[in-house]
């Protein structure tokens, strides 16, 4: 799937201004972004339900504004907000979707993908809303796509019904099968994406693995501890770097191996137990902040993406 200088705009409003991403085959790709980046708009012209004003898109090596009911039985939708029939069980349901595509999956296939076996016969109406999501994925999996769009698939979830519906997602990428969802939590796209692209004011701002975007990979590691007031003061090659407050003390290093040999050593030699020791990087969240702040504020003068994993932004 591949979007390339995408734009679309609601009457005076440029909800897209410009978005390129590629998502490979088989991988789970996470779509982020704050409320009304363009998110929705792009999903929805990359399933054929949107028409766009500009740009080159192609799913499945079509063009979805012409990919027809060709392109829409090789793909499935699963939306925020569904309406399926309360008086039908989970087994019906399933059975009702078969009928639409030439080659559907086998219902107790399809059950067991979307962890429903045990609710076969309960009826719609009577599931909570965490089993109905699951039922959502299990009729996008009906047709057997080789494409799944997900929006938001885990929004207002309990945690448990969170990490089933993770394990949902990832037993789908297991069969091979291309995931694009769209999410506002951080943990789940760090979890269950190959790649993610932030998208920021119409624009993707950063796309690559959730462990490298943004620079992560590369951003300096912070060690913070807690230094004992009879401590004696930290040895000189440290201390430049430090900077404490109330005892607090927090080193920044590029090279936290050695630093932190150095640091433990000092420590052990001295008898001193460093308090609340804790290494850290920057975590997507940190990183996904930034990027959407420096989008919706950008720097006076150079605004190149300091962090973008291809070049991402492109000239503003
Ligand atoms: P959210 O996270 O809140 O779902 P989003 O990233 O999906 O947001 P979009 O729904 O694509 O964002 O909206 C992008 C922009 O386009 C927003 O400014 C929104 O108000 C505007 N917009 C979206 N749909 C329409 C529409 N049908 N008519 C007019 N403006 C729209």
């Amino acid at each position: 799937m591949e979007a390339r200088g995408l734009r679309k705009s609601y009457g005076p409003v440029q909800a897209l201004r410009g978005v390129d991403f590629t998502v490979f085959e088989g991988e789970v790709f996470a779509l982020l972004g704050p409320n009304g980046a363009g998110k929705t708009t792009t999903v929805e012209i990359l399933e054929g339900y949107r028409t766009r004003d500009g740009g080159e898109v192609r799913v499945l090596g079509l063009d979805p504004a012409r990919g027809g009911r060709a392109l829409r039985r090789r793909i499935g939708i699963v939306l925020q907000a569904t309406g399926l029939e309360p008086y039908l069980t989970v087994a019906e349901t399933l059975d009702y979707y078969r009928a639409a595509y030439p080659v559907p999956r086998p219902v107790e296939e399809v059950l067991e993908l979307a962890g429903l076996g045990d609710l076969r016969d309960t009826r719609v109406g009577r599931l909570s809303g965490g089993q109905l999501r699951r039922l959502d994925v299990a009729v996008a999996l009906v047709g057997d796509p080789e494409l799944l769009f997900l929006d938001e698939p885990t929004t207002g979830f309990d945690p448990e019904a969170r990490r089933g519906a993770w394990e949902v997602i990832r037993s789908l990428a297991g069969l091979g099968k291309t995931v694009l969802l769209t999410t506002h939590y951080l943990d789940e796209a760090q979890a269950l994406a190959d790649r993610v692209a932030v998208l920021a004011e119409g624009r993707v701002v950063a796309e690559g693995p959730p462990e490298a975007i943004g620079g992560r990979r590369e951003a300096a590691t912070v060690v913070r501890f807690r230094l004992p007031p009879e401590a004696p003061p930290l040895p000189a090659g440290l201390a430049p770097e430090a900077q404490a407050t109330g005892g607090l003390v927090e080193l920044r290093t590029e090279d936290p191996t050695r630093l932190l040999h150095d640091l433990t050593g000092w420590a052990l030699e001295h008898g001193v137990a460093l308090e609340a020791l804790e290494v850290s990087r920057p975590s997507l969240e940190d990183v996904y902040l930034e990027l959407t702040r420096q989008a919706q504020d950008p720097p006076s003068g150079d605004a190149r993406d300091p962090a973008g994993d291809r070049g991402g932004r492109e000239g503003r």
